[in-house]
C-alpha cells in the first residue's frame, strides 16, 4: 500500500491511498482504500489520512473518520486519536495496521503496531526526510 496525505498552502486537506491488497485475498474484494472513512479519509479544518493494514477493520472501524471525529469533536490531537485506534485498540488484537495523517496545522503522525512502515514527509520550508522502523534521515 502507498498512501499520501497532504495540506496546501491554501489549507486544504487531502488524502489518496493506493493497494494491490492482500496475498490470496477473495476475489472480488474491495479493501478500505478505495472506501472514503475507512482507508482514506481527508476534511478540510480537521485531518487527512492514510491507512495500511488487514482493510475489514479499517473498514469496520471507519478509521479514517474516526481519527477526524477524535480531533473534531474530542478534541484529541492527531497524535492521540491516531494512536488511540492503531496501538490502543488493533496492537492487543494482532491487528497489523499503520496510517498516515496531517492536520489542518501541519502536525503529522504515523502511528504502526508492525515489525516496520516506511515513510515520508516534507516539511514547510521544504525538507524532505524518509523514516524506518528505527530511524530517519534527512534527505
Ligand atoms: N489495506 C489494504 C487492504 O486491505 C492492504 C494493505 O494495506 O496492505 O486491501
Amino acid at each position: 500500500t502507498v498512501g499520501a496525505v497532504a495540506l496546501d498552502a491554501a489549507g486544504h486537506l487531502a488524502a489518496a491511498t493506493s493497494t494491490g491488497g492482500y496475498n490470496n485475498k477473495p476475489e472480488g474484494r474491495v479493501g478500505d482504500s478505495p472506501i472514503i472513512g475507512a482507508g482514506t479519509y481527508a476534511r478540510d479544518g480537521v485531518c487527512a489520512v492514510s491507512g495500511t493494514g488487514k482493510g475489514e477493520f479499517f473498514i469496520l472501524h471507519a478509521v479514517g473518520h474516526e481519527v477526524a471525529s477524535r480531533v473534531a469533536y474530542l478534541g484529541e490531537s492527531l497524535e492521540q486519536a491516531s494512536s488511540k485506534i492503531i496501538i490502543d485498540e488493533f496492537q492487543p488484537r494482532s491487528i497489523g495496521a499503520g496510517l498516515v495523517a496531517v492536520d489542518a496545522k501541519g502536525n503529522i503522525a504515523a502511528p504502526y503496531n508492525t515489525d516496520g512502515m516506511f515513510r515520508g514527509w516534507v516539511t514547510p520550508e521544504g525538507k524532505f526526510f524518509v523514516g524506518t522502523h528505527d530511524q530517519v534521515f534527512a534527505l
